[in-house]
């Protein structure tokens, strides 16, 4: 049943038993892993796309939660970006106040405590809640639900701004999400968030956006349907380049705010690339059996051949990649990754082991299986003398390819 209206929901790709995406393993644990079954469909109804089952939320955002939004030097850049533009319009009012739901480590609040503006994140993982603290950032250790959203506004008074990056999609229970916003935002307040988005998951297929966390793959037409059914309208898009492509969306009380033309030109774009339709969705299930098998074979001759391939990147992304097409131990030597809470330990499900980044260059593999595909560039530019050494990288969206 749809999540977001009750509508009946048509499964149309099933990626097998995955463990908890961020559940990475210490190699002495000897306990049962973690396994649900990852099968995507659409509602019959309001056209949202979404998992069929479900993550008990506490299992994916607890006290280790591995993730810290500041790694990457691109995420910040587009965080302060983002940030300096609410100050300059949003938040340019008398006193303003701005909530984020899943705050992470506060690289947005950050710029925005900066400059003096009245800020609250409420973020349920207590390690990246208290690297948040530790930057000046104001955090409530917490899911976001309407209690919370009451509790904040009887506090703070109603925010001009709710703010959500790679985060609303991640949370099933959208009706107490809504009633929170509509108990915390003011009369004339946005809700604004971005999400990896629909339409460049099918262009692209790139079928590694679907893991636990990621819940709901939005499009416009199906955010548009939610808005409606909870009083809220979708007043503007963006398209955005970031984690592979995600829109940000901005929701205002319905009737608040004339809708931007860009809204209207994205829903036009999907309509004309028939994306609501199931048979595009299962043409994309398709073309996800298609990397697998293709990803599958070249591991195996590369290993028949005797070459080294390393992957890079112990991304959550990585294990639906990994479980799905079957890559272990046995195919990719190792993965290399930059977050010490990762290293030393197993990818979940596949067990492979994690080695720091400098693993990478001694000696340099043969090649590197990009599973950090969406920071390809970054990753390239640093990694040009591992090209210059005749290393090759492993790409798979939106093809299986070796460069
Ligand atoms: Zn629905």
């Amino acid at each position: 049943m749809c999540r977001v209206c009750g509508g009946s929901v048509e499964e149309f790709l099933d990626l097998g038993r995955q463990p908890l995406s961020d559940a990475f393993r210490d190699p002495a644990d000897t306990r049962p892993e973690y396994f649900f079954r990852l099968a995507v469909g659409q509602c019959a109804t309001c056209t949202m796309v979404q998992l069929v089952e479900e993550v008990p939320r506490e299992r994916m955002f607890h006290e280790d939660y591995p993730y810290h939004s500041s790694g990457s030097a691109v995420m910040r850049e587009h965080f302060q970006r983002l940030a300096g533009r609410l100050l300059e319009t949003e938040l340019s009012g008398a006193d303003p106040f701005v909530v984020e739901i899943g705050c992470n480590d506060g690289i947005m609040l950050r710029t925005i405590g900066q400059a003096g503006v009245r800020h609250l994140g409420v973020e349920p993982s207590g390690g990246v809640a208290e690297v948040a603290r530790s930057n000046g950032v104001n955090v409530r250790t917490d899911f976001f639900q309407e209690s919370t959203a009451v509790e904040v506004r009887e506090e703070h008074g109603p925010a001009d701004v709710i703010y959500a990056a790679n985060t609303f999609c991640h949370i099933p229970y959208v009706e107490s999400i809504f009633a929170g916003i509509d108990a915390l935002l003011g009369p004339d307040g946005v809700f604004v968030f971005e999400d990896p988005y629909l339409g460049d998951i099918v262009a692209k297929t790139s079928f590694d956006q679907i893991y636990d966390e990621h819940f709901y793959l939005f499009s416009a037409r199906s955010v548009a349907a939610m808005a409606r059914h909870f009083g809220f309208e979708l007043v503007d898009v963006e398209r955005l380049e970031v984690h592979g492509g995600e829109v940000r969306y901005t929701l205002a009380r319905l009737g608040a705010r004339t809708p931007a033309p860009a809204v209207a030109e994205l829903l036009a774009e999907e309509e004309e690339a028939d994306l609501a339709n199931l048979t595009t969705l299962r043409r994309f299930a398709g073309n996800v059996h298609t990397i697998r098998d293709d990803l599958r074979t070249l591991l195996k001759d590369l290993r028949a051949q005797g070459k080294r391939v390393v992957a890079y990147g112990a991304t959550a992304k990585s294990a639906t990649v990994a479980n799905f097409c079957g890559i272990g131990p046995d195919l990719v030597e190792f993965v290399c990754d930059t977050t010490p809470a990762k290293q030393g330990r197993l990818t979940p499900g596949s067990h492979i082991p994690v080695r720091p980044a400098d693993a990478f260059a001694e000696p340099y593999p043969d090649y590197a299986l990009l599973f950090a595909w969406n920071h390809a560039e970054e990753i390239m530019g640093k990694e040009q003398e591992y090209e210059q050494a005749g290393g090759r990288w492993i790409l798979y969206v939106p093809k299986v390819t070796v460069e």
